[in-house]
Order: C-alpha cells, then sequence, then structure tokens
C-alpha cells in the first residue's frame, strides 16, 4: 500500500507552511533586504577572473582558511575568538540548533523577530518560547527574565538590529539577558553595516555569547556566506554538524577579495543609510501611514488596510513584504527595503497612489 506523508512525516513539519519567496521578476525589488547596487565594476572583473582561476574539479577547502584569515582581520574579530562559517547565516542558526537538540530543549527569542529562529526550532524538534517586545518593538527586559528564569533556554536569539522591525535594543536591556541567560546568547548581526554598533567586541567578556555576520546585506547576498564568532569550546562542538565543504570554492575565493576591500562595500551601505533617513521622513509625513524608525536597510510601517495596500503597490510594479498575519503585533503591517533613490521614489509614488 502506498504510504501517505502523513503516516511518515513529524506532525510539526506537516503543520508548517513553506517558506515562500515571491516571484518578483519584472518588479522594484524591496522585499528582501538586498543591497539594490551592483558590485562596482572593477570588482566584478576581479570576481570574473576568481571564477576562471578556480579549480571546479576539485573539492573546496573544507576549512576556508584563505577566507578565515581576511575575515578575522577585515571584520576585526577578537583575538582568541574562532570563526565557523555557514552557507548564509541561516546554516548556523540550523547548526547551532542541532546541536543543543537534546529532549526538552528550548530556543527563545523577542518577538517579532526573524522567523527562522522559531521554524529552525521546529525542524530540530525544540521546545520555542517567544517574548513579546513593548509595544514600540523595544526590548522587554523585565519579561525576557523572567521567561529566561522560568524556561532556563539553551540559546537565546537577539537580532541586532532587529528584524522585521529595524529596532537596535538597548544596551542595558541585553547586558540583563547576557547576564541571566545560562545558556548561548546568539547576537545576529546581519544588518550590522548599516547600524554602527556591535557586540564583537564584548566575545571575550561574555563566554557564552556568540556574534553572527552575514555577507548578505552587504551587496553578496548570492554568495551565501554568514559567520559566528565565538569561544573554541563552542564552535568546535558545533563545527561538527557542518557538513563538510558547506562553503563552495567560488564564494570562498571571490568573498575573500571582496571583504579586502569591504570598504567600498561598506560605501554602498552609508548610501543606503543616507536613503533609509529620506525614505522614512517621507513615511513619516504620510498621515496615513505610522512608520518606524530603523537602524536596519528595511523600515516597517503601518497602513490601515496592509493587504490591499501591498497589492496595489504590487501592481505599481513595486515588490514590498507583507507582513499582516505573521503576528499578532504586525497587524496591517508592511515592510519595505531601501532601494536606490530612484527606486525608492518610485516605492514612494506607488505607495501615495495606493493609498488615494
Ligand atoms: N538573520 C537575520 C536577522 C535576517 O534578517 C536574515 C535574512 N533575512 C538572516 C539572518 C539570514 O541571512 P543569510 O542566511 O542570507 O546570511
Amino acid at each position: 500500500m502506498a504510504l501517505d506523508p502523513q503516516d511518515l512525516i513529524r506532525p510539526e513539519i506537516l503543520a508548517l507552511k513553506a517558506y515562500h519567496v515571491a516571484d518578483p521578476s519584472g518588479m522594484i525589488k524591496l522585499d528582501a533586504m538586498e543591497n539594490p547596487y551592483p558590485l562596482p565594476e572593477d570588482l566584478r572583473k576581479l570576481a570574473s577572473g576568481l571564477t576562471h582561476d578556480a579549480a571546479l574539479n576539485r573539492y573546496p577547502d573544507p576549512q576556508a582558511e584563505g577566507l578565515r584569515h581576511v575575515i578575522r582581520t577585515r571584520m576585526a574579530v577578537p583575538e582568541g575568538a574562532q570563526i565557523l562559517f555557514g552557507n548564509g547565516s541561516d546554516e548556523i542558526i540550523q547548526l547551532i540548533a542541532m546541536a543543543v537538540a537534546r529532549p526538552g530543549a528550548t530556543i527563545l527569542a523577542p518577538e517579532p523577530s526573524f522567523v527562522m529562529y522559531r521554524m529552525i526550532a521546529t525542524f530540530c524538534g525544540l521546545h520555542y518560547v517567544g517574548v513579546p517586545l513593548t509595544e514600540d518593538f523595544a526590548l522587554d527586559a523585565d519579561e525576557m527574565v523572567l521567561r529566561i528564569e522560568q524556561h532556563d533556554p539553551a540559546v537565546v536569539f537577539i537580532a541586532y538590529p532587529n528584524n522585521p522591525t529595524g529596532t537596535l535594543f538597548d544596551a542595558e536591556s541585553l547586558a540583563r539577558v547576557l547576564h541571566a541567560a545560562s545558556g548561548l546568547v546568539v547576537i545576529d548581526e546581519a544588518y550590522h553595516a548599516f547600524a554602527g554598533s556591535s557586540y564583537l567586541g564584548e566575545l571575550l567578556r561574555h563566554p557564552n555569547l556568540l556574534v553572527m555576520r552575514t555577507l548578505s546585506k552587504l551587496g553578496l547576498a548570492a554568495l551565501r556566506l554568514g559567520f559566528v564568532a565565538g569561544a573554541p569550546k563552542w564552535l568546535e562542538q558545533i563545527d561538527k554538524l557542518r557538513l563538510p565543504y558547506n562553503i563552495n570554492s567560488l564564494t570562498q575565493a571571490i568573498a575573500a577579495r571582496l571583504v579586502e576591500n569591504v570598504d567600498r562595500l561598506n560605501e554602498q551601505a552609508d548610501a543606503i543609510v543616507t536613503a533609509r533617513g529620506q525614505l522614512f521622513h517621507a513615511l513619516a509625513d504620510m498621515p496615513e501611514v505610522r512608520a518606524w524608525p530603523s537602524h536596519a536597510n528595511f523600515i516597517l510601517f503601518r497602513v490601515s488596510d496592509a493587504l490591499r495596500t501591498f497589492e496595489r503597490i504590487k501592481r505599481h510594479g513595486v515588490l514590498i513584504k507583507n507582513l499582516h498575519g505573521s503576528h499578532p503585533m504586525l497587524d496591517n503591517c508592511l515592510r519595505v527595503t531601501v532601494g536606490t533613490p530612484a527606486e525608492n521614489a518610485t516605492f514612494l509614488n506607488a505607495l501615495r497612489a495606493s493609498l488615494a
């Protein structure tokens, strides 16, 4: 007899909705926190030369040593901290979750935050505890400490700045979380390039702290490269779960040379920060819109009917992200990635027309 998925697949997986990625064909793409700028021409030439020279018949360097050296020096990873690479930081979240997935173990994160923390906890059979942010999307430090004491999570994930709110949680609240947690605390700095604040320098002061970064928002989303830095005693264990050769040779070669030129990528990030300020003011000036200040490369805003506004903006050829229904605190919320000034202007015109 033919078997049904229900007979074989874990019930929590059957209950999941697949992560949906919208089809962006022909649209201005402001849905996925990508850098809107292509790589400068000289760096493209560099990348194509590296592609030409790559030994595609050989497996990649399993330890990515060349890349490791460049990341350590150019991204100011402290001496004494180790680095582990992932195929995007998504993979690192998964490796950490798999490593701690003992029966009954818990992952805790503030909510709303990056949906992968909850999804990957489910993939790995972990309990997940979401602790609501305050109404203005700040960290509720009292509630975080209370729930950490109650559930003793194996890992606390904190996106800093937070996705999708753009908030940079305050240092005092984070200090309380770090103090209260007896398990790992992972500070996910995916949006670091737009925030100007980091916990990398704190690594040696907090033995259970891990700091995660990605190149995805720096203009290199296609390479799929993230890393986590922290005490060797943790990363040596997590590394056992990493599949061999998870970082392909093209990514290793290109990322190493481009990170040597990280100043050039940061110039683009600076342009995005300037454009973010202009976009925020334009949104804040619209009486029908409530926008939240952002330290990342996107802005969260609320309208009276998110689905209708989202669809109308889409009909104007602009794809943003509808967050309505993803979390109760995100009712009628939309998230727009900061694009080029021209893309932002097209988006604002589409939004104005959609609200009319
Ligand atoms: N962390 C946060 C907070 C994110 O928003 C994202 C991407 N949306 C990621 C991690 C994953 O990034 P990547 O896998 O591209 O490195």
